[in-house]
């Protein structure tokens, strides 16, 4: 799709630049097929930076809302997204498990002349939304079957009558 950011991810952290971009979900496919309004908007942005090491690094940040399906009551619950992702670059492939040493925070990505931008923030994204997404607890219940219960209830004491009449 033309105008989608895709950046030299080196030069991007070297030379410390930075993109923002406002993206609808359906502009996501695979994300689009997790929610229900695939309307809902998403600030993506992206800084290229140098740790105090001087290693080229990027800052990618996510905000917005997605809209789910509660796994309790089955009605729409809207996710706040905040993804907040520093990676450090590893020129080449055998870099990474090095890099992978560091701590729990900072990822590793290989450096990509064409980084996509919005592949990576949906990577992120997808890592984020929970198996089982649910309002906070106590804020909804499971559907009541409570007219069904009602008809179990009278036919079991329908058929506690009929034995009663048998005896
Ligand atoms: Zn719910």
């Amino acid at each position: 799709m033309p105008g989608w950011p895709v950046v030299d991810s080196l030069q991007f952290a070297k030379q410390h630049s930075s993109v923002r971009c406002s993206v609808p979900v359906s502009g996501l496919r695979r994300l689009a097929q997790a929610v229900l309004d695939d309307e809902d908007e998403l600030e993506v942005g992206l800084d290229g930076f140098e740790d105090s090491e001087g290693r080229p690094c990027l800052h990618l940040h996510v905000t917005g809302s997605m809209t789910v399906t509660c796994q309790r009551c089955l009605e729409p619950l809207v996710l706040g997204v905040a993804l907040d992702r520093r990676f450090v670059l590893a020129e080449q492939e055998q870099d990474l498990g090095d890099l992978g040493e560091e701590a729990d925070d900072v990822d590793s990505l290989l450096a990509d002349s064409k980084l996509d931008l919005l592949a990576l923030a949906e990577d992120e994204i997808l890592l984020q939304i929970p198996m089982a997404p649910m309002h906070e607890e106590s804020k909804c219940t499971r559907p009541q079957w409570s007219s069904d219960a009602g008809r179990e209830g009278s036919a079991f004491s329908v058929l506690g009558a009929l034995t009663n009449t048998k005896d």
